[in-house]
């Protein structure tokens, strides 16, 4: 009998997975509550825009790659990746810039300007983050950590790199320059944590962007989600869009298929799930300790994004732009520890248009900007707050980075916490799972197998290793690692001549 493995979720972390359970011989059926697959990464299309939801920064390409070689095609024949320079432009609130770039001579010409003595400070910093990524990422992050084992394991390396620390802790350890603290400790942020709260391991980042790059998707990250529901497609997977799970059946015990809204059953030998591990357990007909886990841990902030036309382009603005605000540790306070929406802001704003401008109309850019904000546990009521928020976040762009704006827009709209409850099932509003602290990484977070429910699996933002785009993809090759082999392999079929060229 040919194993069915059903994939609630066509997040990244579901389409990755579901390729790799496909890859191993099993019949996948991937079920999507949204109208799109994506889930964070989907698109709006509007008025001649094509605008990323979500991730726009794609780091570590290769695990990309991965999926379409393990099952015998080229990823270069479904999308171009172009590389982006620089990584990011960060501006301070004083005036002037860091660009955050992967050549160290740049770097550190750089930092030399901004304080001399912080030349060697990045050169010790670098070499910490090597450290940490060589574990925490080598090592840590494609492997299950579902026994206790495995973490008591890591835990020598984790104390002799300082785990124990936060990010910003250890920049403050190498950089004199606060400025410089800024640049090198803000990286969190785009995995859900406070720099001050996250744990070091996550300084990792700075040396996976500096190793692989920072890329961009001819056509934008929706590109990649339709070169991965193309590539499913050919291995007669589908890609159930408008199916919203309410029930994760069981039978002794085990997971044994879903039922969606509409009372339809889908049976299968396993349940991977992509959802929010927190809100998935709700789902089992009889949850156990894990639930329990889940439901007590702290969620990550939550975002507001505005997504916006001009009907000109701003050629001075860079394709990744960190906008930081007069107060860094006060405002991530507000949004991790107080809960209140602050009337400053520290913002990313996206011009995917100057990497690709077919993404807007001839002589137009396609932009989006992220302010973090509390999530949804705070007292914020977005009905009443979305629209001055929205207007105080385009005054600001107008005053500094976007000379009459106002006057350029063409069209606008934008996504609260409400958004990430309601389009993506997730606790609280959170834009990223569980919050990536220490006492909530590894062997603490959402294990990808589940011990209380055999046959139920997690891959996906709320699950080991976390959120991001790597995070994810990583997070299924952990579940191939945990799922039973098929006892009967289902074949792949031949490839196609060539697979078509998304976007
Ligand atoms: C605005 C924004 C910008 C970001 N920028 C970056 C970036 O530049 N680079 C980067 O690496 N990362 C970035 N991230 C993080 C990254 O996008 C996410 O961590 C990642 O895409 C999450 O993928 P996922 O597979 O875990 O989940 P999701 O994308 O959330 O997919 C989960 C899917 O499961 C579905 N689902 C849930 N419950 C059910 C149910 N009961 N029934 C049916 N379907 C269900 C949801 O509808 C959803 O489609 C960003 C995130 C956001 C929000």
């Amino acid at each position: 009998m040919i194993e069915r493995a059903v994939v609630i979720g066509a997040g990244f972390g579901g389409l990755a997975a579901a390729i790799r359970l496909r890859a191993m011989g099993y019949q996948v059926t991937v079920v999507d509550a949204q109208d799109q697959p994506g889930g964070r990464a989907r698109a709006f299309r509007k008025d001649g825009y094509v605008f990323d939801a979500g991730p726009t920064v794609i780091t570590a390409p290769y695990l990309l790659d991965e999926l379409f070689t393990l099952v015998g095609r080229d990823r270069q024949d479904a999308f171009e990746l172009v590389p982006v320079d620089p990584f990011y432009r960060v501006r301070f609130p004083g005036g002037g810039h860091f660009d955050y770039v992967g050549e160290e001579e740049r770097l550190l010409a750089q930092i030399e300007r901004i304080d001399p003595r912080d030349v060697d400070g990045y050169r010790r910093f670098a070499a910490h983050a090597q450290k940490i990524f060589d574990v925490g990422y080598t090592q840590l992050a494609s492997s299950p950590f579902d026994h206790l084992s495995e973490m008591l394991r890591v835990v020598p390396s984790m104390i002799q790199l300082e785990s124990y620390r936060s990010v910003y802790g250890l920049a403050a350890k190498y950089f004199h320059s606060e400025e410089l603290r800024q640049v090198f400790s803000f990286q969190p942020l785009l995995v859900g944590g406070n720099p001050f709260t996250t744990t070091s391991i996550y300084a990792l980042i700075h040396w996976l962007e500096r190793k692989w790059g920072v890329w961009f998707a001819k056509g934008g990250t929706t590109a990649i989600v339709a070169a991965l529901v193309g590539l499913l497609d050919e291995l007669g997977v589908p890609v159930r869009t408008r199916s919203k799970v309410t029930r994760v059946l069981t039978k002794d015990g085990r997971a044994c298929g879903i039922e969606l809204e509409d009372g339809s059953r889908l049976d299968a030998e396993l349940v991977v799930s992509d959802g929010d591990p927190a809100m998935i357990h709700r789902l089992v007909d009889a949850p156990g300790r894990e639930a329990n886990k889940s439901a007590r841990m702290s969620s990550s902030m939550s975002l507001f994004v505005s997504y916006f036309g001009t009907k000109r382009r701003y050629d001075d603005v860079k394709h990744h732009t960190i906008v930081l605000g007069p107060r860094y540790r006060g405002l991530l306070e507000d949004i991790f520890k107080n809960k209140v929406l602050a009337k400053d802001f520290s913002l990313y704003l996206h011009r995917p248009t100057a990497t690709d401008p077919s993404l807007a109309p001839a002589g137009h850019d396609a932009w989006y900007v992220l302010s973090p904000v509390p999530n949804l546990q705070s007292q914020v009521d977005w009905a009443e707050q979305a629209g001055p928020y929205q207007e105080a976040i385009f005054q600001a762009l107008e005053e500094t980075m976007l000379p009459g704006l106002k006057g350029e827009l063409t069209t606008r709209s934008s996504i609260d916490p409400r958004h990430f409850l309601a389009d993506y099932h997730t606790k609280n509003g959170a834009a990223f799972g569980p919050e990536p602290v220490l006492t909530q990484s590894a062997w603490f977070r959402n294990h990808n197998r589940s011990s209380d429910v055999p046959g139920l699996f997690f891959v996906g933002a709320g699950a080991h290793p976390g959120a991001g785009v790597p995070g994810v993809l990583c997070s299924a090759k952990v579940m191939e690692r945990v799922v039973p082999r098929p006892k009967q392999a289902l074949p792949l079929p031949k490839p196609r001549a060539a697979l078509p060229r998304a976007a």
